[in-house]
């Protein structure tokens, strides 16, 4: 894998302290993409995994704070708990009222929130796929469907249409995002009668738990992108749907998981890294 860069106690010296937070976090891709990043850029850190359990996440970052952390990356399920640590907030992490980083302003975090830039940036950068005027479908409810929705229609999607297996949750993310023009909800089990999109995006934990939707082909056309925010494993049965309905693209959540580390990165080092050897290094081990 990647040569990380050398770590405090070889080095004999203290080095800004970097830190990924979550409950479970032991999986977490976020400290080899961070010391690949700072060793592309000749920027000495160190950068662990802190596994903080919920309602301890305050606490956790004061102490990280006094032993010279300096910037975290927030990840489930605690990207609530990171907006309410914090003291001042980008706008869109205002928006959304969640963060997935952190950066520590010499007495308090500063909160944003990069999930929704990494999406855009990994279509629009990576895949040059342009979502102006797209008629999207975004299945599921949960955080990262809220994390992605406004950026979608900041691109200038036509249409969202959003579908949950709990109904309620679709119309709360409906009404919570406030554009009844362009954002509607629909039933999943009545997807059938919806017509086409012209991207599907699956922001669901099913493949994180083995399962899978049960979405109808006739949703996809042949020019349709299909978008998994998973990546590895839990996107496998989504990404095989998307072959057998026969979509133009299909695509996991790899390239948004490194593009929204980039945007955290910049914010912490005022250099964008080059995302493209991080991902085709993670790409190629997730294939094995
Ligand atoms: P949440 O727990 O907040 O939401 C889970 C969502 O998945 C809900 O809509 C839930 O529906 C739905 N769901 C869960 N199981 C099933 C199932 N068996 N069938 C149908 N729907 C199901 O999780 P997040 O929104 O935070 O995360 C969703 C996924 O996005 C995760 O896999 C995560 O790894 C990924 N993600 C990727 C990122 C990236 O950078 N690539 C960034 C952020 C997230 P219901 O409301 O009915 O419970």
């Amino acid at each position: 894998m990647f040569e990380a860069p050398k770590l405090v106690d070889d080095l004999n010296v203290t080095l800004a302290r970097y830190a990924v937070f979550g409950h479970p976090v032991g999986h977490s891709k976020s400290p080899v993409i961070h010391r690949a990043f700072a060793h592309q850029l000749g920027i000495a850190l160190r950068y662990d995994a802190i596994d903080a359990a919920p309602g301890t996440l305050a606490t956790a970052l004061s102490r990280f704070a006094a032993e010279g952390g300096v910037g975290a990356n927030i990840t489930l399920p605690l990207k609530s708990e990171a907006f309410a640590a914090a003291r001042a907030h980008s706008a869109r992490a205002k928006r959304l009222g969640v963060a997935n980083t952190l950066a520590w302003r010499g007495d308090h975090w500063y909160a944003d929130n990069t999930d929704g830039e990494g999406l855009i940036r990994d279509l629009g950068d990576r895949h040059r796929i342009d979502l102006r005027g797209r008629r999207v479908l975004l299945v599921g409810a949960g955080g990262a469907a809220q994390g992605v929705l406004p950026a979608l229609l900041d691109a200038g999607v036509a249409k969202v249409t959003i579908t949950n297996r709990t109904p309620e949750r679709a119309d709360q993310l409906c009404d919570w995002v406030g554009d009844p023009a362009r954002v509607q909800t629909w039933y999943l089990d009545d997807l059938r009668r919806a017509g086409d999109f012209d991207a599907v995006f699956n922001a669901t934990a099913a493949g994180q738990h083995g399962e899978a939707v049960d979405l109808p082909f006739s949703i996809a056309n042949p020019r349709t992108l299909a978008y998994d925010l998973s990546y590895g494993k839990a996107a496998t049965a989504f990404l095989a749907w998307a072959k057998t309905a026969g979509c133009a693209y299909a695509l996991d959540g790899l390239g948004m998981l490194v593009e929204q580390a980039a945007a955290a990165f910049e914010l912490w080092h005022g250099q964008r890294p080059d995302t493209e050897p991080v991902h085709a290094q993670l790409a190629r081990e997730s294939r094995g």
